[in-house]
């Protein structure tokens, strides 16, 4: 029999992350995680969480670490900006909808790229948020031009994932300039991979967000801290909107895990070097045996073979527990985004493709 209730469901296909195996013995290159732990304060700082931690409610807003994100920001950004620029919730993910919900609500369509960060169209899906995807170039570019119509919002991350390709502050500039009356959100989820952070802009343009992620460069993707930087108005509004349902996003854990990664400048730098060192040795060594390699500004490759095909790549690596990503989708079906893990790791993955030819 039919059920009514049912025809009440919303109808949606959410976003698919890289798949989470099981084994310890896979080697993960698929979600673009960081290989390397958090600095060693982080691990500390968890520990020492007291009964009180765990028993009491924790600031609504994570003031403690949106103070110490704006001591440390002269120097890791060259920006000065109060706690009050400062929105924090789970993950870029969480700030990003958040984003979407407090700024997105016009007739026009917002815009973002073709190709670019999947969950858009599925946070646009579940807000009804009517939206069209300017194409990308043959080779990954996106056209500031593309963006001077008239729409309900801009989101474009930069770098872009999953091309890995970032633009400089004169491409954000001119994608401001083009948009002065909707807002213009950046995930700069990457940017400590390479690029200068737009944060830079912001005292330029009041309609201007920036999205940034402790998951990637600050090793924390467990634990889910994400921010946004913006003027107050906008970080107001964010919070309105955070408050109308969820006033606790980040646990005493995570704000004290945040501080301790924020205290240790030196750590997160050395990481961040690891990886890109490490990436530029597999980009070249890649361009070697056939791919087409984007100049990637990110913890990550993207890449095509001359020959072989991504499917048959993808399916090689993980026949030898080696996960990487490969989307069966329109104008990147060729294509295969490698996470950088270790040397140890890229070295064995290099072997397997190898092994393939
Ligand atoms: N933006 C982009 C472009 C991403 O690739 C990711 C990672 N999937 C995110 C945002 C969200 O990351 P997180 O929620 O872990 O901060």
């Amino acid at each position: 029999m039919e059920k009514l209730w049912r025809k009440n469901f919303i109808n949606i296909e959410p976003y698919t992350a890289g798949e989470q195996p099981k084994s310890d013995d896979i080697i993960k290159l698929n979600a673009n995680e960081n290989p390397y732990p958090p600095a060693p304060a982080v691990l500390e700082a968890i520990a020492a969480t007291k009964a009180d931690g765990m028993r009491m409610y924790p600031s609504m807003d994570a003031m403690p670490l949106k103070q110490e994100m704006a001591a440390h920001l002269p120097s890791l950004y060259g920006v000065k900006l109060a706690p009050e620029n400062i929105f924090i919730g789970n993950g870029s993910d969480d700030v990003l909808a958040t984003a979407f919900r407090a700024f997105f609500n016009s007739d026009k369509p917002i815009l973002f790229p073709d190709v670019t960060y999947s969950f858009y169209p599925v946070w646009c899906e579940l807000l009804k948020i009517p939206f069209e995807t300017p194409a990308v170039d043959g080779d990954f570019g996106i056209d500031p031009a593309d963006y001077a119509k008239p729409n309900g919002g801009v989101v474009i991350p930069n770098p872009n994932a999953p091309t890995s390709i970032g633009r400089g502050l004169d491409f954000v500039r001119e994608l401001l300039e083009k948009n002065r009356d909707c807002v213009v959100i950046i995930d700069e989820a990457y940017i400590d991979f390479g690029g200068e952070s737009a944060l830079k802009l912001l005292g330029e343009y009041e309609n201007l967000l920036v999205t940034q992620t402790y998951s990637k460069s600050r090793s924390m993707a467990g634990m889910r801290i994400g921010m946004a930087y913006g003027s107050e108005e906008l970080i107001q509004m964010m919070y309105a909107v955070k408050d109308s349902y969820n006033s606790y996003p980040l646990d005493n854990v995570a704000i004290a895990a945040g501080i301790a990664s924020l205290r240790d400048e030196d750590y997160f730098r050395s990481s961040v070097e690891k990886v890109k060192t490490t990436r530029d040795r597999i980009a070249g060594e890649m361009r070697a045996l056939g791919f087409d390699v984007a100049e990637s500004s990110t913890n990550f490759l993207f890449a095509e073979h001359r020959t072989l095909t991504a499917q048959e790549i993808f399916a090689h690596l993980r026949e030898r527990g080696i996960y990487i990503r490969y989307w069966n989708k329109p104008k990147i079906g060729n294509r295969l985004r490698i996470t950088i893990g270790t040397d140890e790791q890229m070295d064995k993955m290099m072997a397997a493709i190898k092994e393939l030819m």
